[in-house]
């Protein structure tokens, strides 16, 4: 059976980019795939925070979780910092990573660009996340499409190792995409992401996701009531790709290029649309947030389990490496 592992980092609450991009995906492949899911406090801490906001940021990630429906019955979930052979494995791929490949990423380009002094974690980012995946020899990860280019990277590290030490040890492991693979922000102009400030929480009240929902930027076509619009470049219409059902999604465009409807009009639709997937969601959340001791348990069983599995790999790796 193939296996799957995947990240998310502890950085802001879980939002509908990272449900429809990965999340929601994880929920389906667990029924097939031997799963690993794991919160990634160890990359989170390369961004400013709090010591107390991430503790309890880390929680109420394993929450929302849970509610959005993975299982801790069929796939492991764990946090990162509990299973040190991460970054023990990290440091072991420093020295096969070359630099040039490092500085070429995307991800660090535009998070390094935002700040004045750039830690070494940002930057060695991707050699962590393939030590992530390559722990437990995953091969398949879903993810959204921000993470493709540091899939490629950790393909690369995989082989680098092997045909250093002439070991056919790692998987090349290979992304898993959905087809809401890029959710963009409200305001139209950035990916939706934690760290922007420009997300829909997956927890947030129906009050609350209208207020965001009624501002939103729409197809700039459509400056008066009666302009037609292309639905195709408008944020809405996709965000109703990935809630409303086909039916809707027919109606929602013919309404947009006839000017049949106005931007709001469209916009109440899709709240409902998003109300009727987030409305249990958020139901499962409350009854769990009134239970920490379950989370609690969880993620202890979650930890000892990949304890175990990371140790093998470790004891393997060594060998192979001449380290005692
Ligand atoms: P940060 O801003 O801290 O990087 P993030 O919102 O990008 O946070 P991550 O924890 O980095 O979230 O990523 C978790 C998962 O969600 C990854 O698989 C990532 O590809 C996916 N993802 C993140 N943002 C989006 C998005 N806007 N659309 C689709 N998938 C996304
Ligand atoms: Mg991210």
């Amino acid at each position: 059976m193939s296996r799957i592992f995947s990240g998310i980092q502890p950085s802001g609450e879980l939002h509908i980019g990272n449900y429809l991009g990965a999340v929601k995906n994880w929920a389906e492949l667990q029924r097939s795939y031997e799963s690993f899911f794991c919160i990634v406090d160890y990359h989170a801490i390369t961004i400013p925070y709090e010591p107390e906001d991430l503790r309890a940021r880390t929680r109420e990630m394993m929450v929302s979780l849970l509610a959005a429906g993975l299982d801790p019955s069929t796939s492991t979930i764990f946090v990162q910092s509990m299973v040190p052979e991460h970054t023990e494995l990290a440091w072991i791929f420093n020295s096969v990573t070359p630099l040039g490949e490092l500085e070429r990423q995307t991800q660090y380009k535009d998070k390094a660009s935002r700040m004045e002094s750039v830690p070494a974690g940002i930057l060695n980012y991707p050699i962590l996340q393939a030590a992530d995946i390559l722990l437990y020899r995953a091969d398949l990860v879903p993810v959204g499409e921000d993470q493709v280019q540091h899939l490629e990277l950790s393909r690369e590290i995989a082989r680098r190792w092997n045909a250093r030490f002439g070991a056919e040890f790692f998987p090349e492991p290979q992304a898993k995409l959905t087809p809401a693979r890029r959710i963009m922000g409200l305001d139209g102009s950035a990916k939706m992401s934690k760290s922007m400030g420009n997300t829909v929480g997956l927890l947030e009240p129906p009050d609350s996701v209208w207020e965001k929902l009624r501002p939103a930027v729409t197809d700039p076509a459509r400056v008066r009531r009666t302009d037609p619009g292309t639905p195709e470049v408008c944020n809405i219409y996709h965000l109703h790709k990935a809630f409303s059902d086909a039916a809707t999604v027919d109606h929602v465009a013919v309404q947009c290029r006839s000017a049949g409807w106005g931007c709001i009009d469209c916009k109440k639709v899709l709240l409902e649309s998003m109300l009727r997937e987030l409305d249990p969601i958020r139901e499962r959340a409350r009854d769990l947030q009134a239970h920490p001791e379950r989370i609690a348990e969880i993620l202890a069983a979650g930890a000892d389990r990949c304890r175990v599995m990371a140790r093998e790999t470790m004891t393997a790796v060594k060998t192979i490496m001449g380290l005692l």
